[in-house]
């Protein structure tokens, strides 16, 4: 699983960084991916992450 974020999407509040912090960090007002490629162990939770997500700025592949 790849993952990445539009950042024209994001508004920063922050829930996936909350819920993964492993993939995904703050990078000022916005988010950014920190682990592009997702562990499987983390499969679950990024998945979790991208519905979590109230702009739908979450891609996966
Ligand atoms: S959950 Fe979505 S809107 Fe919120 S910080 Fe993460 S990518 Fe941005």
């Amino acid at each position: 699983m790849k993952v990445s974020i539009d950042k024209e999407l994001c508004t920063g509040c922050e829930l996936c960084v909350i819920s993964c912090p492993d993939i995904f960090e703050m990078d000022g007002d916005v988010a950014k991916v920190i682990n592009e490629i997702v562990p499987p162990g983390a499969e679950e939770s990024v998945q979790q992450a991208v519905d979590d997500c109230p702009t739908t700025a979450i891609k996966v592949e």
